[in-house]
């Protein structure tokens, strides 16, 4: 998947999801690749990691609507 946006820390189009494994649950984050920043929460979906990651950037183009 890469619809990420870009890190809101370096700028750079270098985040990815990522999955963390624990004994009980799988969970997921957003971490940028350039910077190594990451959510500082953990999602029970990569869609759930992905948006709200996008989120958190700014839509300042304005596009949030999928369709
Ligand atoms: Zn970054």
């Amino acid at each position: 998947m890469d619809r990420l946006k870009p890190c809101p820390f370096c700028g750079e189009k270098n985040a990815v999801v990522i999955r963390i494994n624990y004994t009980h649950a799988v969970r997921f984050n957003v971490r940028c690749r350039q910077c190594s920043c990451m959510m500082n929460r953990r999602f029970v979906s990569e869609e759930e990691a992905a948006n709200t990651w996008n989120r958190r950037v700014g839509d300042t183009d304005g596009k949030e609507r999928t369709e």
